[in-house]
């Protein structure tokens, strides 16, 4: 049997048409985008047409697209940017305290620096309510910033609720959509984003590319300095096999959006169905409608997540657990937590991200072998022991 990857939500597989985009711009156009002669302009053009082809996945102009290194990177520019160049109208941040560590660990740097940050909590399905959002305003707050859907447990936030509550207190609002591009609709006028950031790789562009959707107007200091790439805005000569790599990538997503959509929300929906069925003891984290298309989190009690994904590895799936960002720690995962999890639940936790690559017959080899790895698992398992001898599993 082939190996099956169901771990796009880490990284997805490049799409043959972004790899064959790619291909001449590490050949034949090989210009700097900045230079004037025609070798330069050959370069221009492309990173020009795939601006605008960024640009209108999102609903933005193409003046409103900046390229980056990737979504840490947009998130980190987003938010110090925001900070530092509205430090004179306040000093407050919010956020949610299941937001992805480029803005969690980016917000906690900040606060070194003399900034307040609120970390909204989440209910146990993981969403942010936006009368909280609301209530935390105060007349120091000069930036909100809220995920479009959270990368472990897959849950999509009233985005569009929370950018109208925003704009009618004329805070700045970034949102880290790095998730939801590419898998469900988005649209920057509709949700009222000042700012939005996305990573190619997320889906089937290559690694090291993004973006930042910054609005007209929005007040935002620079993160790189040196050159005037990117309207004076991003120095650094421009990636540009990756950016046409992935706004070829993005292209292609958006214009599969409903098709995939549909498509993954059935595969998702009987590999849920399938795990809670078939493997007692378990339950699905993360909201269980309002989520992504292609996310399966679910807490597989009594085994630890770890040891479940080397016996999946061997069983040739690629899937990720609820401590996978922390590797080396043991620091179950703050998603997880967050939504109420006790320790020992969010440590057996396993989450399965699936796209548009899959196949059901892979959602039904999963199905078949997954009870088995467990259930070996499980007789091996101190704490099915203690449980099977009527002791609880203790919550920290
Ligand atoms: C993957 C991810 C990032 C980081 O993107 P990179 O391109 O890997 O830097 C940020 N936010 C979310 C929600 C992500 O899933």
């Amino acid at each position: 049997m082939d190996r099956i990857y169901m771990d796009n939500a880490a990284t997805t597989a490049i799409a043959p048409e972004a790899l064959a985009a790619m291909l001449p711009c590490f050949g034949q156009v090989y210009g700097n985008a900045s230079s004037i002669h025609s070798t330069g302009r050959d370069a221009r053009k492309p990173l020009e047409e795939a601006r605008r082809k960024v640009a209108d996945a999102l609903g933005a102009k193409p003046a409103e697209i900046y390229f980056t290194s990737g979504g840490s990177e947009s998130d980190n520019w987003a938010i110090k940017g925001a900070a530092f160049g509205n430090r004179r109208k306040g000093n407050h941040i919010i956020t949610s305290a299941i937001e992805h560590h480029a803005v969690l660990h980016t917000c906690q740097w900040l606060e070194k620096q003399g900034f307040e940050v609120t970390y909204l909590p989440v209910d146990e399905y993981g969403l942010v309510d936006p009368k909280a959002v609301e209530a935390a305003i105060t007349d120091k707050t000069i930036l909100i910033s809220i995920m479009a859907a959270n990368n472990e447990i897959g849950t999509i936030e009233p985005i569009a609720e929370i950018g109208k509550i925003a704009k009618a207190h004329h805070v700045i609002f970034h949102c880290d959509a790095v998730q939801a591009v590419g898998a469900i609709p988005v649209n920057v006028d509709a949700w009222n984003v000042d700012m939005l950031s996305l990573s190619g790789h997320k889906f089937h562009g290559p690694k090291g590319v993004g973006a930042l959707y910054i609005r007209t107007g929005t007040k935002v200091d620079q993160f790189l300095h040196g050159g005037a790439q990117e309207r004076g805005k991003r120095a650094s000569t421009e990636n540009l096999p990756g950016i046409v790599g992935m706004s070829v990538a993005l292209e292609k997503a958006v214009n599969n959006l409903e098709e995939n959509g549909v498509r993954l929300t059935y595969l998702r929906d009987k590999l849920i169905k399938g795990i809670l069925d078939n493997i007692p003891y378990t339950r699905l984290n993360g909201h269980p409608m309002q989520r992504l298309p292609g996310n399966v989190n679910v807490s597989i009690l009594y085994i630890e997540g770890e040891a479940l994904l080397l016996r999946l590895d061997l069983a040739g799936v690629a899937a990720s657990s609820g401590s996978a960002c922390t590797s080396g720690s043991l620091d179950p995962s703050h998603v997880l937590l967050a939504i109420g999890l006790p320790h020992e639940v969010a440590h057996g936790s396993l989450r399965l991200s699936l796209s548009d690559v899959n196949t059901e017959e892979e959602v039904d080899e999963v199905i078949r072998e997954l009870p088995k790895i467990v259930s070996t698992l499980r007789s091996m398992s101190p704490m099915y022991d203690d449980f099977l001898q009527g002791k609880q599993l203790t919550a920290k």
